[in-house]
């Protein structure tokens, strides 16, 4: 194939600019801040986890505390009627006796229930703290995880922002390549890692980095400056040093 040896050296302006893009999309896809963020999505779902169980948990507190606090209203009631009914005396003896071991025992159920009272209550306070202390981590997290969202988005929107710089040159540039050339390099660029052409540095092609035998290397070297010469080792396009 001939090609204008101008082509050549825009080819190897349009590969700079493509390997620059390619680069630019690689660091975008490997930025730290995605592992960052996906670490933060799984610790909000942790934490909304917790939270939800400290609430089911503080649910059956509540409820475990209002019981307490019923079940010793009848106890109570019943100790002031059999208070007064020995305060009223008149009482045979058997009876009498009857009422204060009932008394006693009434009393003993009380100080039991109470107990149980002061621990639930115990226990609400300690679990609702909990859920407290579990929802301001939620909204810790959520900040943490919208602040590393916007990191993202800034960090992308700026390299973006670069690979537009260097599509705008490449296409600018690729334009005055004749097409059947922009065309056999995007070929071999497609299916070469991104590089579609190399430059002969020495004797070695820079894009596989083999050095050329000696019958090519005075292949290439004799070649007219307008002879499209390819590596014969990787098949790209090949621009020697003078241009
Ligand atoms: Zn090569």
């Amino acid at each position: 194939m001939k090609v204008n040896p101008e082509d050549l050296a825009r080819l190897l302006s349009v590969q700079g600019d493509d390997s620059a893009v390619d680069s630019l999309k690689h660091k975008v896809s490997t930025l730290p801040i995605h592992a960052t963020i996906a670490a933060l999505k799984q610790r909000r779902t942790e934490v909304a986890d917790r939270l939800t169980a400290s609430q089911t948990e503080l649910g059956d507190v509540e409820l475990a505390a209002e019981r307490a606090e019923a079940d010793v209203v009848p106890v109570r009631e019943r100790l002031i009627r059999n208070q007064a009914r020995v305060d009223a005396g008149a009482m045979d003896p058997k009876a009498l006796s009857n009422a204060i071991d009932e008394i006693a025992h009434l009393k003993q159920r009380i100080s039991d229930l109470e107990d149980t009272q002061l621990e639930a209550m115990d226990v609400l306070e300690m679990t609702s703290a909990q859920v407290a202390s579990l929802g301001e981590e939620v909204k810790e997290v959520e900040a943490e995880l919208h602040a590393a969202v916007d990191a993202r988005d800034a960090e992308v929107g700026q390299l973006a922002s670069q690979a537009r710089g260097f599509q705008a040159t490449r296409a600018q540039t690729a334009s005055a390549i004749a097409p059947e050339v922009l065309t056999l390099y995007e070929k071999i660029r497609a299916r070469s890692g991104g590089v579609g052409v190399a430059r002969l540095e020495g004797r070695r092609c820079s894009g596989c980095g083999l050095e050329a035998t000696v019958t090519d290397f005075n292949r290439y070297t004799a070649a007219p400056p307008d002879e499209l010469l390819r590596c014969s080792e990787c098949d790209r396009i090949l621009v020697r040093r003078a241009l």
